[in-house]
């Protein structure tokens, strides 16, 4: 039972750490196995004691797990009421919200979760606003989202990440997990390779600018990569060993993030292409793809960013701010100031430009190593991500080649965070490097 023992690494890490914090879990519990409603059960009755559970489903997580999920709550606490988020399309919106909001009554003690990305995150962001535990029962492995302390929620058009609280426990029953379709198991993996990249980007940070990096979160995240890509050749066939590994993985991204504080050891330069495309889409006002779609393609495009970035040392070549602006209020239309706001162009970082690019130097050797190691794989990846019906190419997710050449010259923006693709914008390389690969 290796990968259990990865559950409870991530608890042992609690604490003191050789890397100068403190860290800290607020999930107890990451339950993958057939034994769900027990587990429910019991949390039930430790959080809710007397009171009622209110536990949110739509018609699909409904079908998958309602009646399970309503017993277990039923034997575990003061009674159990079920609201059914109507509607083809469930977002994480002011309607999902309100809707929860308007179910919760004086009695309500426990907020239950029953299902993947967006029905979590109204739940997450309604239990913290009211002070309620709350669980989560999963039923596809599409997103890295389950353990996480934040809600991204829509208000008017425009996605903000809003504080809310992490789950108590997540609960997964691989049975349930391997019935999800294709699709959703594809996108589970693609968020998952996006680990890759991440690590990457923070290893950057702290070998360029020192920022705070903790070895034994990484590596624990590393390990859990490696464990879904052994097993991800038999997702497509719904292997509930497969599923179960990309489930623990992704769980472990919210958990690692929990740890650390910030989203450091699951985001890098692919989720903020990832965003920037999902903000062009809504601009558009067309459907945005999966999440872990995009983070996918995303991570096909920075490996071979990463490989033509540690290709040859290249000198510092200056930047035309003004053309920059340009390009980006291009980029971000309406949405462009407001980024402009939150990450200047202007460099944020005390290291001085000059040393920035002498400790990018030093580390060349070992970051080329690990960008080639990654680079190498690219064909296999894109293998695992076809098998399971994901999408590889920018027009499978619905934009143009173009639009994705865009995503990698403005991504950077979308966070005041150093990370390679910002590196590359301050030492005169990103447009350099994206001609190179969309050439
Ligand atoms: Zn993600
Ligand atoms: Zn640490």
């Amino acid at each position: 039972m290796a990968r259990d023992r990865m559950l409870e690494k991530a608890k042992g890490l609690v604490g003191p750490c050789a890397c100068g914090r403190m860290h800290g879990l607020k999930t107890r519990e990451i339950y993958i196995g057939r034994e769900l409603e027990e587990r429910l059960a019991f949390y039930a009755m430790d959080l809710a004691g007397g009171g009622r559970a209110l536990a949110v489903f739509d018609r699909n997580t409904y079908a998958a797990l309602g009646e399970r999920v309503l017993s277990a709550l039923q034997a575990g606490c003061g009674g159990a009421d079920a609201l059914l988020l109507q509607g083809e399309e469930i977002h994480a919106d002011s309607r999902s919200v309100g809707n929860i909001l308007l179910h919760v009554t004086d009695e309500t003690r426990l907020l239950v979760a029953v299902g993947s990305g967006t029905i979590n995150d109204s739940c997450r962001y309604v239990a913290h606003r009211l002070g309620l535990p709350y669980l989560v029962a999963g039923t596809a492995p599409s997103m890295d989202g389950y353990a996480s302390s934040v809600s991204p929620v829509l208000v008017d058009g425009l996605k903000l990440t809003v504080e809310a609280v992490a789950p108590t426990a997540v609960l997964l029953d691989p049975g349930v997990l391997a019935r999800a379709p294709k699709p959703m198991l594809a996108a589970g993996l693609g968020d998952m390779l996006g680990k890759h990249i991440a690590l990457l980007d923070w290893s950057l940070a702290a070998q360029n600018i020192g920022e705070s990096f903790c070895q034994p979160i990484a590596s624990l995240m590393e390990e859990a990569v490696a464990l879904c890509e052994e097993s991800a050749g038999q997702l497509p066939k719904g292997d509930e060993g497969a599923v179960a590994a990309l489930g623990r993985g992704l769980c472990l991204s919210g958990l690692a993030m929990q740890l650390m504080g910030n989203s450091r050891p699951a985001s890098g330069g692919e989720h903020h292409i990832s965003h920037f495309l999902e903000l062009k889409q809504m601009q558009r006002g067309e459907k945005p793809t999966l999440h872990g779609d995009k983070v996918g393609v995303a991570t096909l495009y920075m490996i071979e960013f990463y490989h033509r970035l540690y290709e040859k040392r290249r000198p510092l070549r200056p930047v035309d701010l003004s053309a920059w602006k340009t390009r980006l209020q291009e980029g971000y239309g309406p949405a462009a100031e407001g980024f402009l706001r939150l990450s200047p162009l202007e460099r944020g970082e005390s290291t001085p430009l000059q040393q920035q690019y002498e400790r990018y130097l030093e580390g060349f050797d070992a970051f080329r190593e690990r960008a080639e190691a990654l680079y190498a794989k690219r064909e296999e990846y894109c293998g695992l991500l076809l098998a399971c019906q994901g999408p590889v190419e920018p027009e499978q997710l619905g934009v143009s080649k173009q639009d994705m050449k865009q995503a990698m010259l403005c991504a950077f923006l979308l966070r005041p965070r150093y990370a390679s693709l910002r590196m590359a914008f301050y030492f005169g390389w990103l447009e350099e490097i994206v001609d190179e690969i969309f050439a």
